[in-house]
């Protein structure tokens, strides 16, 4: 027998029984004659998300990575400079990707816990007259640390700086659970996957490019095959793929969008940062800190939690799955043995999170951190949740 695990990784996500039965489809024809009546609106469906109306969604099969991929490939040159800070393990994958691919990567180092630093980036980009720098790389949410950044405060730096690079943000785990405007923002590749905000199995990347980023794929000279835009441009306009679609998954990409437009984008945004801050309650009672320094960085997406001084997060992460089933995110890299994470977008509500934040107690004591109370942290959440809130819509 196997009882219920309880799943508090930010990302893969809870997958709500509506889109996993979406998914169990027999195998289909994916060139048959009438698949573009499926796909073409899927993909339109996709840009509303994305907040984006000139852009051009892609849907690739592969995670987050694969989209980072796609995104610098099809739109730069081998030995481009860009430019990006690295404050968390995600934020570090993406510059070593560029480096491995060949790309000059000017690396603002920070320290893990600060977000992007807005006034180094806007002396750089005002001293660079000539525009060498091709690309601005930023991490909307370091999942890593659960620090979040404002994307629209980088446009308007780069603009102040008149600043023509194009601007990647990575939006894994943050796209469809807190506000992204593409479009708005001036974003040039927009990067997410399925198994976050879009409560899906892992296996979709899911992105978007403006039109400036398409007209530059169409010039661009690094190597690339599988993840051009050219090939994806051309079919998807027919309603097809260049290649054969994982069906399934697009089947319950279909049903998760249905969903986040039936409790519509914006009470999903209020409804993460309403959890979030619970969480942030019951971590105070516990009298522990966030790995986010200061409240302009929390993310509402995930909350990383600092054991204290000579205590192994990592034996709670290990303790807290082996004997109440529950997952809770590890510290990454440069945080780890530090560190644990709660995830808490996708599909959760108040009464989930609280028996996350109880697993998570219990676990803590278990292993000797002591100086948890027993029950602080629930009573802390149950409190904000009941008093301070708005309701949730439990239809
Ligand atoms: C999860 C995540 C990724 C990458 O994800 P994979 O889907 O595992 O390839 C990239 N960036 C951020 C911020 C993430 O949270």
């Amino acid at each position: 027998m196997v009882l219920r695990k309880s799943l508090f990784v930010p990302g893969p996500t809870n997958i709500p029984d509506v889109i996993r039965k979406a998914m169990d489809v027999p195998m289909e024809d994916h060139r048959a004659p009438d698949l573009p009546e499926f796909i073409l609106p899927l993909l339109n469906d996709v840009k509303k998300v994305f907040k984006t109306i000139s852009g051009q969604v892609f849907i690739f099969p592969a995670s987050g990575t694969g989209a980072w991929e796609a995104a610098v490939t099809n739109t730069l040159n081998p030995g481009d400079k860009v430019i990006a800070a690295r404050f968390g393990q995600f934020s570090h994958l993406w510059i070593d990707m560029c480096e491995r691919l060949g790309l000059n990567v000017q690396v603002v180092e920070c320290e893990w816990g600060t977000g992007m630093p807005m006034e180094t980036f806007r002396e750089i980009l005002s001293a660079d007259k000539s525009g060498t720098i091709k690309a601005v790389l930023a991490t909307q949410n370091e999942t890593a640390t659960g620090v979040k950044t404002d994307i629209g405060a980088i446009r308007n730096i780069m603009d102040d700086a008149n600043h023509h690079a194009m601007l990647y943000v990575d939006g894994v785990s943050s796209i469809a659970s807190v506000d992204f405007q593409m479009d708005a923002w001036g974003v040039d590749l927009a990067v997410s996957g399925s198994q976050k905000g879009f409560m899906l199995p892992a296996g979709l990347a899911i992105m978007a490019a403006s039109q400036k980023a398409i007209k530059a794929s169409e010039n661009a000279s690094m190597r690339r095959c599988y993840f051009d835009f050219g090939d994806m441009v051309k079919t998807n306009a027919t309603g097809y793929f260049p290649y054969t679609p994982p069906m399934s998954l697009l089947r319950g990409l279909r049903a998760s969008l249905d969903r986040i437009f039936d409790e519509g984008l914006e009470n999903i945004f209020a409804r993460h940062s309403f959890l979030a801050e619970g969480v942030r309650q019951a971590v105070s009672a516990w009298g522990l800190s966030l790995c986010a320094k200061e409240p302009q960085w929390y993310s509402d997406t995930v909350t990383a939690i600092l054991v204290p001084e000579g205590k192994d997060a990592n034996r709670v992460i290990k303790h807290a799955y082996h004997r109440y089933g529950l997952s809770l995110g590890a510290g990454l890299s440069v945080v780890a043995g530090k560190l644990f994470r709660i995830g808490h977008l996708g599909d959760l509500n108040e009464l989930m999170l609280i028996s996350a934040i109880s697993g998570a107690e219990m676990a803590m004591r278990d292993v000797g951190i002591m100086e948890v109370e027993a029950g602080s942290g629930v009573a802390a959440a149950q409190e904000y949740y009941r008093k301070m809130g708005r309701a949730l819509d439990h239809k």
